[in-house]
């Protein structure tokens, strides 16, 4: 893994610096990938694009408008660069915040937060099988999906596949099987017979596939 250089956002609300790491090049050498495509690569760690402010909790993205500068180990010392707290990525209840209040002004970053509340939701889901329980939760978590499957174009396996991840997710496993069935490409040979395993065994929950 090969880091690039630090970007250093403030907070619109209330100028605190905030800095986020960049990468040169990575790789997912011992990764952990889940069925929903989440993955944990130590090698490759996924950048925030949006956060919250460590000092008045006010939810930004991480875009040009916010950035103030950049720093590499081997530019002049910039004290107030080097002690700026680390960007985090959004807890549940946050990503649901975002999606309550649409702070996203495309499609690009509405499908951002909604495949990282979906992410969110499933490993909570392998933890907590009761989360849905409440009915609030539920309906975010399926209204979450069904507006996913939208928003994934479904042309090509690539997205597909996750088009039937998100029915199996939904317990909707006929439509699920049907996608499958409708997968050419050899890369996804292995991913789909272990996706249609679980929706014969009437299984939702996300996996790991890696
Ligand atoms: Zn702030």
């Amino acid at each position: 893994m090969l880091p690039g250089p630090n970007y250093i956002y403030k907070c619109p609300k209330c100028n605190t610096l905030h800095q986020q790491m960049s990468l040169m090049s990575g790789n997912t050498f011992g990764a952990m990938i889940y069925s929903d495509g989440n993955m944990f690569a130590p090698m490759m760690p996924d950048i925030p694009k949006i956060t919250l402010c460590t000092e008045c909790r006010q939810i930004f993205w991480l875009d040009e408008q916010n950035l103030v500068g950049t720093y590499d180990f081997n530019d002049p010392i910039n004290e107030a660069f080097e002690q700026a707290a680390s960007v985090s990525h959004l807890y549940l209840e946050d990503l649901i915040y975002v999606i309550e209040n649409s702070l996203y002004r495309n499609e690009d970053e509405e499908f951002y937060i909604r495949q990282r509340l979906w992410w969110v939701f499933n490993q909570k889901l392998l933890k907590d099988s009761e989360l849905l329980g409440n009915q609030h939760m539920k309906s975010l978590y399926q209204n979450n999906c069904v507006r996913l499957i939208e928003l994934f174009k479904g042309e090509y396996d690539n997205e597909r596949v996750f088009i039937a991840e998100l029915y199996r997710n939904l317990g909707q496993f006929d439509r699920c099987m049907d996608i499958l069935k409708s997968l050419q490409d050899e890369e996804y040979k292995e991913r789909k017979q272990a996706l249609l395993k679980k929706c014969k065994e009437k299984d939702n929950k996300v996996f790991l596939v890696k």
